[in-house]
């Protein structure tokens, strides 16, 4: 496995292939999930390569940006152990330099859900997914169903934009109690830890009415909110069923939707989502 740390070492080396480049961007404290996306890029690609990069323009001031969960030598470990060919880990100075000041940024669907309560956030996310496309000019990148709205604007960034990559988004890995796997489960306390297990079986219960015939989605929403406010530890930021492509709140799901909730715990803030 190659572990590169400049944008220089890394663009050099992608002039040496012409086959095909699956890429994993990832920010580190690799658990399943990540390793699924790799995974599937190493069974569709020649050579698969997965960056660890926390990007500081995608936290709030106010966010965990400084106790974002790292160990490195665990997740090169990891990466090895799957096969994983290429490890590219920049640093933010040479990402974001001083004079840094282009930024991606889409409007519309970035304003929705996770974009309403974290300003910001998606401007700094298309703009380093996009800067890492630029450095690694990836054939396909693998994305995660568990950021819903990211996998989302993503897609529709590489669309509008006209970039040369695949985008393939890869279903949510879970805990054998539902939780999905997330870097900042770690924060959790034990209390916290067995609360959150509430995020995943409101989604189900959603799953069930919607199942049952019920297509209000005010009376879905509702009980999944008796249910999460249930829970003493849980802060709800918001629940949603909304439209697959544009975000919309629906009144009446009568067409592909997304339920998705964002709910803190503590000072951890968990987001999980279906779709109906
Ligand atoms: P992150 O390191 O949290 O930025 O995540 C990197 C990629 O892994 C993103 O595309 C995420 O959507 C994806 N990912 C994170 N958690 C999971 C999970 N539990 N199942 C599947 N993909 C995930």
């Amino acid at each position: 496995m190659r572990i590169l740390r400049t944008i220089a070492e890394m663009k050099t080396l992608r002039r040496e292939w012409q086959s095909s480049l699956g890429f994993v961007p990832t920010m580190g404290y690799l658990h399943e999930g990540h390793l699924s996306l790799v995974r599937q890029s190493k069974s569709e690609n020649k050579t698969t390569a997965t960056s660890i990069f926390i990007n500081p323009a995608q936290f709030a001031p106010n966010e965990d940006f400084k106790a974002y969960p790292r160990d490195a030598q665990r997740d090169l470990k990891m990466l090895e152990g799957v096969g994983n060919d290429i490890v590219f880990m920049p640093d933010a100075t040479e990402m974001y330099p001083a004079s840094y000041s282009t930024w991606v940024d889409m409007e519309g669907i970035t304003g929705r859900l996770e974009g309403a309560v974290r300003p910001g956030h998606f401007k700094g996310v298309t703009t380093v997914v996009a800067k890492l496309f630029n450095i690694l000019e990836p054939h396909r990148a693998y994305f995660g169903q568990k950021d819903a709205q990211q996998a989302l604007v993503i897609r529709k960034m590489a669309k509008d934009l006209n970039m040369n990559v695949d985008i393939v988004v890869m279903p949510t890995v879970r805990e054998t109690d539902g939780l999905a796997m997330s870097s900042r489960n770690i924060y959790l306390n034990a209390e916290e830890r067995r609360s959150a297990t509430v995020l995943y079986r409101s989604l189900i219960m959603a799953r069930e009415l919607f199942t049952g015939g019920e297509r209000d989605a005010a009376k879905i929403k509702d009980r999944m909110l008796a249910m999460i406010e249930a829970e003493a530890l849980a802060w709800i930021d918001y629940v949603s069923i909304a439209d697959m492509e544009t975000l919309e709140e629906l009144t009446l799901i009568d067409s592909p939707a997304l339920v998705s909730l964002a709910v803190r715990f503590g000072k951890t803030r968990l987001i999980d989502n279906i779709t109906l």
